[in-house]
Protein backbone atom coordinates (compact mmCIF):
# COMPACT_ATOMS: atom_id res chain seq x y z
CA UNK A 1 0.00 0.00 0.00
CA UNK A 2 1.77 3.76 -1.41
CA UNK A 3 0.07 6.42 0.60
CA UNK A 4 0.13 9.48 -1.93
CA UNK A 5 0.74 12.84 -1.22
CA UNK A 6 -2.52 15.22 -1.80
CA UNK A 7 -1.35 18.53 -2.99
CA UNK A 8 -3.13 21.87 -1.25
CA UNK A 9 -4.51 24.36 -3.68
CA UNK A 10 -2.82 26.20 -5.73
CA UNK A 11 -0.73 23.79 -7.92
CA UNK A 12 -0.39 23.33 -11.25
CA UNK A 13 -1.60 19.96 -11.59
CA UNK A 14 -4.91 21.02 -10.38
CA UNK A 15 -5.66 23.24 -13.18
CA UNK A 16 -4.50 20.68 -15.56
CA UNK A 17 -6.63 18.45 -18.15
CA UNK A 18 -6.02 15.39 -17.71
CA UNK A 19 -5.21 12.66 -20.59
CA UNK A 20 -7.33 9.50 -21.03
CA UNK A 21 -5.89 6.15 -20.09
CA UNK A 22 -5.48 3.52 -22.96
CA UNK A 23 -6.86 0.92 -20.91
CA UNK A 24 -6.89 -0.24 -17.23
CA UNK A 25 -3.99 -2.38 -16.62
CA UNK A 26 -1.95 -3.53 -13.85
CA UNK A 27 -0.32 0.13 -13.45
CA UNK A 28 -3.58 1.84 -13.34
CA UNK A 29 -5.51 -0.58 -10.90
CA UNK A 30 -2.34 -0.40 -8.81
CA UNK A 31 -3.16 3.85 -8.74
CA UNK A 32 -6.63 3.17 -7.78
CA UNK A 33 -5.82 0.53 -5.04
CA UNK A 34 -3.41 3.15 -3.67
CA UNK A 35 -6.10 6.29 -4.05
CA UNK A 36 -8.37 4.71 -2.75
CA UNK A 37 -6.04 3.91 0.56
CA UNK A 38 -5.03 8.01 0.54
CA UNK A 39 -8.61 8.78 0.15
CA UNK A 40 -9.76 6.64 3.26
CA UNK A 41 -6.89 7.66 5.11
CA UNK A 42 -7.32 11.41 4.66
CA UNK A 43 -10.81 10.99 4.92
CA UNK A 44 -12.13 11.85 1.81
CA UNK A 45 -15.18 10.33 -0.25
CA UNK A 46 -13.76 11.36 -3.48
CA UNK A 47 -10.08 11.88 -4.93
CA UNK A 48 -8.90 12.74 -8.50
CA UNK A 49 -5.48 11.48 -9.69
CA UNK A 50 -4.04 14.89 -10.36
CA UNK A 51 -4.72 15.95 -6.78
CA UNK A 52 -1.82 13.28 -5.83
CA UNK A 53 -0.17 15.03 -9.01
CA UNK A 54 -0.65 11.86 -11.45
CA UNK A 55 -2.21 13.68 -14.94
CA UNK A 56 -4.06 10.71 -16.22
CA UNK A 57 -8.07 10.67 -16.18
CA UNK A 58 -8.54 8.43 -12.94
CA UNK A 59 -11.00 9.15 -9.63
CA UNK A 60 -11.64 6.95 -7.17
CA UNK A 61 -15.30 7.75 -4.81
CA UNK A 62 -16.86 6.00 -1.82
CA UNK A 63 -19.93 7.35 0.01
CA UNK A 64 -20.42 4.64 2.20
CA UNK A 65 -19.11 7.28 5.71
CA UNK A 66 -21.32 9.63 5.34
CA UNK A 67 -24.46 7.06 4.05
CA UNK A 68 -23.90 5.63 7.56
CA UNK A 69 -23.06 1.86 6.30
CA UNK A 70 -19.79 0.12 7.34
CA UNK A 71 -18.70 -1.90 4.68
CA UNK A 72 -16.82 0.06 2.15
CA UNK A 73 -18.63 0.73 -1.38
CA UNK A 74 -15.57 2.40 -3.47
CA UNK A 75 -16.28 3.24 -6.97
CA UNK A 76 -13.17 3.25 -9.37
CA UNK A 77 -13.55 5.05 -12.53
CA UNK A 78 -10.52 5.69 -15.88
CA UNK A 79 -11.86 7.99 -18.19
CA UNK A 80 -15.37 8.93 -17.20
CA UNK A 81 -17.66 10.98 -19.03
CA UNK A 82 -21.28 12.29 -18.31
CA UNK A 83 -23.36 11.52 -21.34
CA UNK A 84 -26.77 12.98 -19.49
CA UNK A 85 -27.49 15.91 -16.89
CA UNK A 86 -30.88 16.57 -15.66
CA UNK A 87 -32.26 20.00 -16.21
CA UNK A 88 -33.20 19.90 -12.60
CA UNK A 89 -30.66 21.83 -10.31
CA UNK A 90 -28.98 20.59 -6.79
CA UNK A 91 -27.50 22.83 -4.45
CA UNK A 92 -24.69 20.96 -1.70
CA UNK A 93 -22.03 22.07 0.27
CA UNK A 94 -19.19 20.65 -1.20
CA UNK A 95 -15.39 20.58 0.31
CA UNK A 96 -12.10 19.44 -1.08
CA UNK A 97 -9.20 17.88 0.29
CA UNK A 98 -7.07 20.06 -2.06
CA UNK A 99 -8.80 23.02 -0.12
CA UNK A 100 -8.43 22.03 3.16
CA UNK A 101 -11.31 22.86 5.87
CA UNK A 102 -12.95 24.83 3.42
CA UNK A 103 -16.65 24.27 2.26
CA UNK A 104 -19.48 26.24 0.09
CA UNK A 105 -23.01 25.39 -1.25
CA UNK A 106 -22.26 24.10 -5.27
CA UNK A 107 -25.23 24.25 -7.90
CA UNK A 108 -24.81 21.45 -10.52
CA UNK A 109 -27.15 19.43 -12.47
CA UNK A 110 -29.38 16.63 -9.68
CA UNK A 111 -28.91 13.85 -11.89
CA UNK A 112 -25.89 12.52 -13.66
CA UNK A 113 -25.52 9.64 -16.16
CA UNK A 114 -21.66 8.73 -16.14
CA UNK A 115 -20.26 5.96 -18.95
CA UNK A 116 -16.59 4.97 -17.43
CA UNK A 117 -13.95 2.11 -17.44
CA UNK A 118 -14.20 0.29 -13.92
CA UNK A 119 -11.02 -1.29 -12.17
CA UNK A 120 -11.29 -4.50 -14.17
CA UNK A 121 -11.35 -2.08 -17.49
CA UNK A 122 -14.74 -2.78 -18.27
CA UNK A 123 -17.03 -0.33 -19.49
CA UNK A 124 -19.98 0.84 -17.04
CA UNK A 125 -22.22 3.18 -17.05
CA UNK A 126 -23.73 4.61 -13.72
CA UNK A 127 -26.93 7.13 -12.72
CA UNK A 128 -25.94 9.40 -9.89
CA UNK A 129 -28.17 11.74 -8.08
CA UNK A 130 -27.71 13.87 -4.34
CA UNK A 131 -24.38 13.58 -3.00
CA UNK A 132 -23.06 11.13 -5.10
CA UNK A 133 -24.16 13.47 -7.93
CA UNK A 134 -22.06 16.33 -6.70
CA UNK A 135 -18.99 13.49 -5.63
CA UNK A 136 -18.49 12.88 -9.34
CA UNK A 137 -18.92 15.97 -10.96
CA UNK A 138 -16.56 17.35 -8.66
CA UNK A 139 -13.94 14.92 -9.40
CA UNK A 140 -14.31 14.69 -13.41
CA UNK A 141 -13.67 18.77 -12.19
CA UNK A 142 -11.00 17.87 -11.15
CA UNK A 143 -10.34 16.10 -14.69
CA UNK A 144 -10.38 19.04 -16.21
CA UNK A 145 -8.33 21.14 -14.53
CA UNK A 146 -11.63 22.64 -12.86
CA UNK A 147 -11.77 23.30 -8.17
CA UNK A 148 -15.14 23.85 -6.72
CA UNK A 149 -14.56 27.67 -6.33
CA UNK A 150 -14.37 27.97 -9.66
CA UNK A 151 -18.31 27.66 -9.47
CA UNK A 152 -18.58 30.28 -7.14
CA UNK A 153 -18.56 34.07 -7.12
CA UNK A 154 -15.49 35.62 -7.13
CA UNK A 155 -16.06 37.31 -3.99
CA UNK A 156 -16.42 33.82 -2.41
CA UNK A 157 -13.84 32.37 -4.12
CA UNK A 158 -10.99 34.94 -3.34
CA UNK A 159 -12.13 34.26 0.66
CA UNK A 160 -11.95 30.85 0.49
CA UNK A 161 -8.71 30.68 -2.06
CA UNK A 162 -7.00 33.31 0.74
CA UNK A 163 -7.48 31.15 3.70
CA UNK A 164 -6.48 28.19 1.71
CA UNK A 165 -3.17 29.89 1.04
CA UNK A 166 -2.64 30.57 4.28
CA UNK A 167 -3.19 27.41 5.54
CA UNK A 168 -1.42 26.03 2.90
CA UNK A 169 1.79 28.54 4.86
CA UNK A 170 1.20 26.92 7.69
CA UNK A 171 1.97 23.35 6.75
CA UNK A 172 4.62 24.12 5.12
CA UNK A 173 6.16 25.91 8.42
CA UNK A 174 5.60 22.96 10.18
ZN1 LIG B 1 -11.84 18.07 -4.74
Amino acid sequence: MTLYTILVNPESALKTVSHPVDQVDKIVQAQMQNMLETMYEAPGIGLAANQINILNRVLVMDLADVSGGENKTPICMANPEIIFESEERSVWEEGCLSLPENFAEVERPAIVRVKYLDETNTMQEGKFEGLASHCVQHEIDHLDGIVFTDHLSRLRKNIILRKVAKIKKDMDIL
